[in-house]
């Protein structure tokens, strides 16, 4: 086997992926030097720690190692085996640089590295701050070792930046994480003061490394989806809708092996879980993307690395689709388990179940709030600038918006209407038509036996979700059916706000709302379209006029989405409501028809099942 030979690259290069700070804390050294020693070919990578890599950390690879010539050419500046020419930058495979970090690390620390190719001619350098203190053979096996002690001992403005112990070591965690996900076939060992934080098995086996990294629970609630056009194959495993997180770090996009941030990316993903999970709630994914190199266009800053795809509307779509066809055909009832019934306090995360029934404050409150929390993820950055590989993984807060004018012109043509096509499952028949009505408790959850499962419906929620996707239908259609009134309604607005009304005229035409202005500040509206609730004309008419008025910066599916939204909540049969056995049928029917009859627009339950086994459980039938 060919040797992979490390090349000094030219100045030219060197110039163009100046890394700039390279070194900013334990887990960009540990970043460095795992990614080497993936290059190296390398099955079992360990990584040992003392005080979460500020007084020591150690990888230790079984990879091709290096010969005592070899070694120095590494810790050289701008050595790489990665990059030969300038056009190599821009159709690597692998979206990492190297060359920068050696040295960098060797600068700012003491530093060993020992390696061996056959396993007797071993060799180490031991250099403290870039000076060569000591060298020569040492015995050990095929692979390299590289010590780096004392971090930062002759920098201490950066030695004083550092956070925590337990801050640090959640960053090397959250990476060495990130990492194996990407590379389920080597196995990763992570130490930290002589207790093992995390293992991989190495397998390849993407479902139990999922397990060993996010737990039991997100194992066994992944499904799986893969699809592929002319340019790229994507495939990969996410949590159906009863296991989220409060953040998007459980969202790992892999291109060509290689882990990588994008936002666009991340946002297709997200997009198949709008109305299936609560706001502000992400999935755990791990999604790989396999393209040639060249498809895959990356701009080198001196301090970011941007990458673009070719046909990435496309790409994203396609991510987008396929993630929301998995979902649609799992089935995603809510399954209360005892010790759910049983928890004092809700789980919020972990337990969508339990955080219902705890709910007390006015649902609509709840729910508008939520919704503004979607609104301001989606408009704040809907193209927002492209994530850089390099930047450490574990800040949320990057995601945050930085307003990014340039992008500003090309957002709307970007814009991608994310509906899923999806066709019709049969087990949904199968569930609905199963149910028989029991009653209404607490004049807010329908009761039906299921043979098999007792099951709670929310009645708002299913209401809801049927509100929710009759409006969403209706927006998505060109032209809206609409009839005339009998009475127009006469609606007021301030005086600035009527020249934005005339604008939209065009836009509100098509939804089916045709209006005159009726002098000052008045407007009279003599259409509305038919799926508008009666007795609720007013209120919606001017809820929509007022939403395309006052979210002019929000493309258009964004603005629906959250209008959609609102409305059908307004609609809806609010909790604490008797109802009759009809209303009962024909929502059930309704719910049945829904493409995603499993959660109300804002992504929570509308549906419940209790096994007969847990309720056995809980009068001690069973144990
Ligand atoms: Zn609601
Ligand atoms: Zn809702």
């Amino acid at each position: 086997m060919n040797l992979p030979t490390i090349n000094e690259l030219s100045k030219e290069i060197a110039n163009l992926i100046s890394a700039g700070e390279v070194v900013e804390r334990p887990s960009s050294v540990v970043k460095e030097l795992v990614e080497n020693a993936i290059d190296a070919n390398a099955s079992i990578i360990k990584v040992e720690l003392i005080n979460s890599g500020i007084k020591k950390i150690n990888v230790l690879d079984n990879g091709f190692g290096m010969t005592k010539d070899q070694i120095p050419v590494a810790i050289k500046p701008h050595a790489t085996s990665k990059i030969k020419t300038s056009k190599d930058l821009f159709n690597i495979a692998t979206l990492g640089f190297r060359g920068e970090a050696l040295p960098s690390i060797q600068s700012v620390s003491k530093m060993r590295i020992s390696s061996c190719t056959d396993g007797v001619n071993g060799y180490f350098y031991q250099y403290k701050s870039s000076d060569l203190v000591d060298e020569g053979v040492t015995s050990m096996p095929i692979g390299t070792k590289v010590e780096v002690e004392n971090l930062f001992f002759n920098t201490p403005a950066r030695l004083k930046h550092l956070s925590t112990e337990s801050v640090e070591l959640s960053h090397i965690t959250t990476l060495i994480n990130r990492i194996a996900l990407a590379n389920p076939t080597i196995q990763f060992i992570l130490i930290n003061n002589n207790k093992l934080i995390y293992q991989t098995d190495g397998s390849g086996d993407i479902i139990s490394l999922m397990g060993q990294t996010y737990g039991l629970d997100v194992a066994k609630s992944l499904i799986k989806f893969e699809n592929k056009n002319d340019l790229y194959h994507i495939k990969g495993y996410t949590t159906t809708n009863n296991v989220y997180r409060s953040n998007k770090n459980y969202i790992n996009i892999i291109i060509n092996n290689r882990i990588i941030r994008n936002l666009n990316i991340l946002f297709a993903v997200t997009d198949a879980y709008k109305s299936i999970i609560p706001v502000g709630k992400y999935p755990i994914t791990i999604l790989e993307i396999e393209c040639d190199p060249s498809l895959i266009d990356v701009n080198v800053h001196p301090t970011k690395l941007e990458i673009r795809f070719t046909d990435e509307l496309i790409l994203r779509e396609m991510i987008t689709s396929t993630i929301g066809k998995a979902l649609y055909h799992t089935e995603l009832v809510y399954e209360a388990k005892e010790k759910d019934i049983k928890k004092e306090i809700p789980v919020i995360d972990e337990n969508p179940y339990v955080t219902v029934i705890k709910e007390d404050e006015p649902e609509i409150i709840k729910e508008e709030s939520i919704e503004t929390l979607w609104d301001e993820f989606d408009e704040g950055n809907v193209f927002p600038d492209l994530e850089d590989a390099e930047d450490n993984f574990d800040d949320d807060e990057e995601y945050d918006d930085d307003e990014n004018d340039e992008d500003d012109d090309n957002a709307f043509e970007l814009e991608i209407e994310t509906k899923v096509e999806v066709q019709k499952v049969e087990f949904q028949e199968s569930i609905f038509d199963t149910l028989t009505y029991i009653g209404q408790y607490h004049k807010t959850y329908l009761l039906f036996d299921g043979g098999a499962e007792l099951y709670l419906i929310d009645q708002h929620a299913a209401m809801e979700r049927c509100m929710y996707e009759k409006i969403r239908k209706s927006f998505e259609k060109e032209s809206n059916q609409s009839y005339e009134l009998l009475v127009p309604i006469k609606l007021e607005f301030s005086v600035s706000e009527i020249p934005l009304i005339n604008e939209k005229e065009h836009e509100l035409n098509k939804l089916g709302i045709k209006f005159e202005p009726f002098g000052g500040t008045t407007i009279i509206v003599r259409e509305i379209p038919l799926w508008i609730p009666k007795n609720l004309e007013i209120e919606f008419i001017n809820d929509i006029i007022n939403h395309l008025i006052n979210n002019q910066n929000v493309s258009k599916s964004v603005m629906y989405e959250s209008l959609a939204k609102k409305l059908s909540c307004k609609k809806s049969i609010k909790a604490n409501t008797s109802i009759l056995d009809s209303e009962v049928n024909e929502l059930l029917n309704n719910l049945k028809q829904c493409q995603m009859p499993y959660t109300c627009p804002h992504g929570r339950p509308t549906l419940v099942k209790i096994s007969t086994y847990e309720i056995e459980k809980i009068f001690k039938r069973v144990i």
